[in-house]
């Protein structure tokens, strides 16, 4: 069985940058604290543990610990009271997601409602919305009757990690509300470039893997994604999930990963599944 693997997948610089920084202060501070996911893998986080960054639920905590802020963003009012406690802060927002808080900020400077096209409690959208007087999040063409009173003068951004489909349904529903709509379009390269390898590898391979965690909502929408247009598609966390009746008949696989989904965890599948092709020759 030919395997393919897509060229962008896995890590991209955001999540590589974020922990790079969480090693690096581990190295010089012997624990850093963190709230929340720092990434959303729970291999990579189990890892840092290990090396010695500590899960914190309350700011409280972390006394005596730098602060290490999260990838997809914090929510300002943490960092005033993390000051406020004389916390050491390192911030490790991927510097997309802070052009997102600056396009919102920016929009309603210029007096709109902001629409935020991504997933009501995803870490991101929550960072985003915390930093306006009032925001509006759509994650679906129904929740603009549900959740919104949309004014004449409103301004769009879309989550980093949103499907160009998704947004491409609600859009056009805005656009029949809102006479005045200024639209930024804030999916990161790293996400358009995943998406659109994707719709190419789903349909030239007989069967298609997802590698990515349960807990990451950028691999479950490139899962979506990829059995909406390949229906011999799975989604897998590691290794131990692969069932081997999934590529009976397969002469080609293709194999992809959400944003944070390390490089170990892609090698292993790929050289397990060498293994199982190679028991099948004998
Ligand atoms: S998915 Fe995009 S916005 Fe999110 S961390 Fe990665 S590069 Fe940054």
């Amino acid at each position: 069985m030919e395997i393919h693997l897509a060229e962008h997948c896995g890590f991209c610089f955001g999540v590589k940058r974020a922990v790079a920084l969480a090693n690096e202060a581990i190295e010089k501070h012997g624990h850093v604290a963190v709230m929340g996911d720092l990434v959303h893998n729970r291999a990579v986080m189990e890892k840092l543990r290990d090396k010695g960054l500590i899960y914190i639920r309350d700011l409280e905590e972390a006394a005596g610990m730098p602060v290490l802020l999260q990838a997809h963003g914090t929510d300002p009012a943490l960092i005033y009271k993390a000051k406020e406690l004389g916390l050491e802060l390192i911030d490790a927002t991927c510097p997309l997601v802070s052009e997102i808080h600056r396009y919102a900020q920016e929009l309603e400077s210029e007096g709109r409602q902001v629409i935020i096209i991504g997933d009501h409690d995803h870490d991101e959208v929550r960072g985003i919305v915390s930093r306006l007087h009032d925001a509006c999040v759509i994650s679906q063409p129904e929740d603009i009757k549900k959740f919104c009173r949309i004014k004449q003068k409103s301004g769009v951004v879309i989550q980093s990690t949103q499907q160009f489909e998704n947004v491409r349904e609600i859009l056009p529903l805005l656009l029949t509300i809102s006479r005045d709509c200024r639209i930024i379009n804030t999916i990161c390269e790293p996400t358009r470039q995943n998406q659109k390898e994707v719709r190419e590898l789903a349909k030239k391979n007989d069967c298609v893997l997802v590698i990515g965690d349960k807990s990451s909502a950028n691999s479950t929408r490139l899962f979506t994604l990829v059995r909406s247009l390949n229906p011999n598609s799975y989604r897998i966390s590691g290794v131990g999930e692969i069932d081997p009746a999934w590529f009976r008949g397969c002469a080609s696989l293709g194999i992809t990963a959400g944003a944070s989904t390390p490089e170990d965890q892609i090698d292993q599948v790929i050289q397990y599944i060498k293994l199982l092709d190679g028991d099948k020759r004998k």
